[in-house]
């Protein structure tokens, strides 16, 4: 991943090294580079302005030290911009008080829903949770049925219906935490292939009817500033606390993941790597900007 945009950084940063003093002609020469990196690895043109203004104006600030050279620092401003546009700091899922806490997964059809759900699901019993998933991707058996599956991997338990309907999936499936001490319960939401009224609607009826501690809006890095707009879509009606970064393992350009956080404002929280069960990674700021730094 980001495999382009950190090969056209480090030869920004290697022509400067090559270089004994910052000027005002190399400031800017490096800049230009970086913001065509930026908008090459498809970030979203506001994020890719402001990133290098901010980038700019602390070379200019520093252009005075003459201890370290010109490559090294910029090395320096890009990767503590890198973290800032990525989130800075780590961010948690939050959790109820009073268990059972409700974690709601919505997206798009395909953004990696159901895998990332029984992710989730294995990710929070090795902390010592002890998780229960609900079925409310109810339209396509198919999905009840990856859902089963891949919860008998992870030796979780499925709470579903008959009925084909999400909302009463979910309350149920929250009552059936209750009487059974599952201190979590998940639910993977059906998605469409594009966002449309009837999807967001029920979104936001089982958001009404189960108040998740927590909804995580999961979508696939590989569509690019597509998954930057389907989650201003998203935010706009159901609020959510948290993005899931999903596909980071195919060849994706990095712009979803450097736009994402800064156009909606709300942290990346997982990224997902792999569709097998254990490839579920929190989300740490700095260390995906040293991973693009190379
Ligand atoms: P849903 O429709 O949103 O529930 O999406 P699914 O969980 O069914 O995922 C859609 C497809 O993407 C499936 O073939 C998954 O195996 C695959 N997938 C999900 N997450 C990842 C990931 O992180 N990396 C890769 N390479 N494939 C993934």
């Amino acid at each position: 991943m980001f495999d382009d945009l950190s090969s056209k950084l480090q030869s920004t940063f290697k022509s400067l090294s090559g270089q004994s003093k910052i000027t005002d002609l190399n400031i800017a020469e490096a800049v230009r580079e970086i913001r065509r990196a930026l908008l090459d690895a498809d970030v979203n043109y506001e994020v890719a302005r402001e990133f290098t203004k901010k980038v700019k104006d602390q070379a200019l600030e520093q252009d005075v030290l003459t201890s370290v050279s010109p490559g090294q620092l910029f090395t320096k401003i890009v990767y503590d911009e890198l973290t800032q546009v990525l989130g800075g700091q780590k961010e948690e899922i939050r959790f109820a008080s009073t268990p059972p806490s409700v974690i709601l997964i919505a997206g798009l059809q395909g953004s990696g829903k159901t895998t990332f759900t029984g992710k989730l699901a294995k990710y929070l019993k090795s902390k010592g949770r002890n998780p229960v998933l609900a079925a409310a991707d109810v339209y396509r058996p198919a999905a009840i049925e990856q859902l089963k599956t891949l919860a008998e991997q992870i030796k979780v338990p499925v709470y579903s219906i008959e009925e084909k309907n999400a909302v009463r999936t979910a309350k149920e499936a929250l009552q059936f935490a209750r009487s059974n001490a599952h201190d979590v319960l998940i639910i993977d939401t059906a998605g469409r292939l594009h966002v449309d009224e009837k999807m967001m609607a029920e979104v936001s009826e089982i958001k009404k009817a189960v108040q998740p501690n927590e909804i995580l809006f999961v979508v696939d890095s590989m569509t690019g500033q597509d998954a930057v707009n389907t989650a201003r879509e998203f935010d706009k009606t159901i609020d959510f606390d948290g993005v899931v970064l999903t596909k980071l393992d195919g060849d994706t350009r990095g712009g979803a993941a450097l736009s994402i956080r800064n156009v909606v404002e709300k942290p990346i929280k997982f990224i997902s790597m792999g569709e097998k069960m254990d490839s579920l990674t929190p989300f740490y700021p700095d260390r995906m900007a040293q991973r693009i730094l190379g």
